[in-house]
């Protein structure tokens, strides 16, 4: 088995068994194996285990695929194996602060789309945009200086040389 998902079944269309493009035979059902995962993410390669992976196997001829359900725990392993925060993370700090995601897009800086990924868990933010949130959600002084115009020219910059108000 090799670790491009690429090819992956789309079980939604297609009900067990199915047909085994091996072989030919109606044989193919779920099976679950131990896997060392390796996934390429924010330019790093990153190796883990999975002890419990769901795939598809025929029983025939032993074949065996990766469906979508085993591209979803692929991420949410990587996602757990990396300490990244989860889309039902993210969604009950937005539900608290009051946040739609459209202005969380905005004051974070990314596109609506991007936001909308992680929290439909079709993406994993970088560790960097992962840092961002973090300290966007555990901080209201930084929630007061990310509007959604952006932040000041000056944010980070200022001194106390400078005399103008800094936070240390
Ligand atoms: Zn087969």
């Amino acid at each position: 088995m090799c670790d491009d998902t690429s090819g992956a079944v789309d079980l939604k269309t297609k009900p067990h068994p199915r047909v085994c493009t091996e072989c030919g035979e109606t044989t193919v059902t779920p099976a679950e194996i131990a896997y060392d995962a390796e996934v390429k993410h924010d330019g790093r390669l990153h190796r883990f285990h999975i002890s419990r992976l769901t795939i598809d196997r025929c029983q025939r001829c032993g074949e065996e695929f990766f469906t979508n359900r085993t591209d979803e725990q692929i991420t949410t392993a990587l996602r757990e194996f990396l300490g990244l925060l989860r889309p039902q993370d993210i969604r009950r700090r937005l539900g608290e602060l009051g946040l739609t995601q459209q202005t969380f897009a905005e004051r974070l800086g990314v596109a609506p789309e991007t936001v909308s990924q992680w929290l439909n868990g079709l993406s994993i933010q970088t560790r960097a945009l992962d840092n961002l949130m973090r300290v966007f959600f555990g901080f209201a002084s930084v929630r007061d200086v990310l509007t959604a115009d952006g932040p000041t020219r000056n944010l980070g910059l200022l001194t106390a040389e400078s005399g103008v108000p800094y936070e240390r």
